[in-house]
């Protein structure tokens, strides 16, 4: 099929890219086509996030925004930030003395699963075509090298490689231009990354996981419009980094996370129940109990920041959104830069193809019009706090961003750089302390398997294990001995496992359809052995609002 622009990926970067081109064509009427492609089974089911949104690129976007109806319904009403010394005690931290990227007034807690079904509904009222459940699996090249297009996988392949009765061939989309906006650690922006050498002479990109609950609770413990975030415990236990959130969101929701730095040195290190401790504290505890937990779900976001932002544009597409790295880790908001590099993605795009007849060409103006833009002024602001986190610490981290944010506003003329790639962090797991977890109470904490079936996460069990390994041996052969298989503690889905037979011989197994498609083995796996790869459409979790 050809269309002008095939979009990757429909979270706020796409879906923003996708209603600006269709505006631009009603506004200049020159028509461009645009196709939107999601692996997941509808527009939001795999989109997880805090959130606090900042409307700057969603005015822009639809200054009506309200009148059209966007589920931008809770105001931020008051900001709360707190330093957990221990599992008993809790600093309250005066905004004043908080980098003032953590004060959201003007912001609106949402969830930004159906910001994205809204901003789909508005791209499609434009006249873009969205198919949910069909994953880019592969990218399509011309034979000079520029991007031609993707295909997207085939569905009922057996797990032996075969086709079932249900078999039918994916689809090949070609485009003039492919937009990849496939959020944190993008599977085909990787390969892209690598194959034009768009991070050369950066900073790695860096990435924390977050694990994030969604509970309904006691409505005389709720305080709509409550932003809470805290850093220090559990953290500091196991000698990470991370910090926790807790927003009151409408109908007596909240939306509770614990956000941990992929940079952690220790193997024994679980995120998982990092977050299930974390919900213990007193400050944390007295909101939940009572509560019932009704969500679940986990994925990787990227911090990096500007040190680590690739060149974006390659011979026929962009990388927009975090499938670059556009977040603000300062912020802990991505949604918003995310939505701008679309909106700019699509008026360079439109002006190439309707005003100089342009197809397959690189778009370097596309990286200059981000430098030129909020994106890239909020990221050259914001640029040392992730790497002060990094090198000095949560504490002096933070004492370092208030003063380089709120008294120097970023202007101190030097930028700290942090090269070494989170994988490369994990020490050995016998030269490190291991950590005793609390067992789940049932009641504020919980057990992998109980959480992974409130993400609905569901994949056809019968088709190739999407969860591939470089070389199957070096789970068992190198990363056992070495380092206690952390992937057993960093999956949040109990994916991996060793697993002993009856005759006592131990084996690594992948119970793939658990995957909530956070990325983090792909991303954390010491051996950077594991290599994640799209699963049929339509598999994965179904969020119903994260
Ligand atoms: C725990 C957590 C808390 C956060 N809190 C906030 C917050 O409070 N405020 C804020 O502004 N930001 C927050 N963020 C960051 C924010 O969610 C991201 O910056 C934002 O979602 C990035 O948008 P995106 O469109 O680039 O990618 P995504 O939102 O990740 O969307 C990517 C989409 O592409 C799809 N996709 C991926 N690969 C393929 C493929 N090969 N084929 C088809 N479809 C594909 C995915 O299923 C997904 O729907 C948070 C993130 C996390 C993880
Ligand atoms: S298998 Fe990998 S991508 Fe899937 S949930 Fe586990 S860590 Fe995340």
């Amino acid at each position: 099929m050809e269309f002008d622009v095939v979009i990757v990926g429909a979270g706020p970067a796409g879906l923003s890219a996708a209603c600006r081109i269709r505006q631009l064509s009603e506004e200049t009427g020159k028509d461009i086509s645009v196709c939107v492609v999601e692996k997941g089974s509808e527009v939001g089911a795999h989109i997880l996030s805090g959130a606090v949104l900042e409307p700057s690129a969603i005015n822009e976007l639809f200054p009506d925004w309200k009148e059209r109806g966007a589920p931008l319904n809770t105001p931020v009403q008051r900001d709360e930030i707190w330093y957990l010394l221990s599992k008993d005690i809790g600093v309250y931290v005066p905004g004043p003395l908080a980098p003032k990227t953590f004060h959201n007034h003007g912001n609106y807690i949402v969830s930004l699963g159906n910001v994205c079904r809204w901003l789909a509904e508005q791209a499609e009222a434009l006249g873009a075509e969205i198919y949910p459940g069909f994953a880019a699996a592969e990218i399509l090249y011309h034979e000079d090298g520029s991007v031609k297009g993707i295909a997207t996988g085939d569905m009922g392949v057996a797990e032996d490689g075969s086709q079932k009765d249900s078999y039918m061939q994916g689809m090949e989309l070609h485009a003039k231009y492919t937009f990849f906006s496939e959020g944190c650690r993008g599977h085909l922006g990787k390969q892209l990354i690598e194959k034009f050498k768009l991070d050369e002479g950066k900073d790695p990109q860096h990435y924390g996981l977050g694990i994030k609950e969604i509970w309904k609770v006691d409505p005389a413990k709720h305080e709509l419009g409550t932003v809470l975030h805290s850093t220090g415990w559990p953290h500091t236990e196991s000698d990470s980094f991370g910090g926790g959130f807790c927003y009151h969101l409408e109908d007596n929701q909240i939306s509770i996370g614990l956000i941990t730095d992929l940079g952690y040195s220790n193997p024994h290190v679980s995120p998982f129940d990092e977050m299930q401790r974390f919900k213990q504290h007193p400050q944390i505890r007295k909101v939940l109990e009572g509560g019932e937990r009704v969500s679940y779900g986990a994925r990787a976001l990227v911090k990096g920041g500007l040190q680590s932002l690739p060149k974006m544009s390659f011979p026929g597409g962009l990388l927009i959104g975090d499938d670059a790295g556009t977040l603000n880790f300062a912020k802990i908001k991505g949604s918003h830069t995310a939505m701008k590099a679309g909106m700019i993605a699509a008026e360079v795009v439109h002006e190439a193809i309707t005003a100089q007849d342009k197809s397959g060409q690189e778009l370097s103006n596309y990286d200059s019009a981000v430098k030129n833009s909020s994106v890239y002024k909020e990221l050259h602001t914001q640029r040392n706090f992730g790497p002060a986190q990094h090198k000095w610490g949560n504490l002096l981290g933070s004492a370092y961003a208030f003063i380089d944010i709120n008294i120097f506003n970023g202007k101190l003329p030097w930028t700290l750089t942090d090269t070494k790639p989170d994988h490369a962090q994990m020490k050995l797991a016998a030269d490190c302390e291991k950590i005793n977890y609390p067992k789940p109470d049932g009641v504020l904490s919980f057990d992998r398997l109980s959480s992974v079936f409130l993400s609905n996460t569901n994949h056809e069990e019968d088709q190739p294990c999407h969860l591939t390994l470089l070389d199957p041996n070096v789970p068992m052969a190198t990363n056992l001995p070495l380092y206690d298989e952390p992937a057993q503690r960093y999956c949040p889905a109990g994916v991996y496992e060793i697993v002993e037979e009856p005759s006592g011989e131990q084996r690594f197994q992948i119970n793939g359809q658990n995957c909530v498609h956070c990325k983090t083995c792909d991303i954390k796996d010491p051996s950077q052995n594991i290599v994640w790869v799209t699963p049929e459409g339509f598999g994965g979790p179904n969020y119903p609002n994260m």
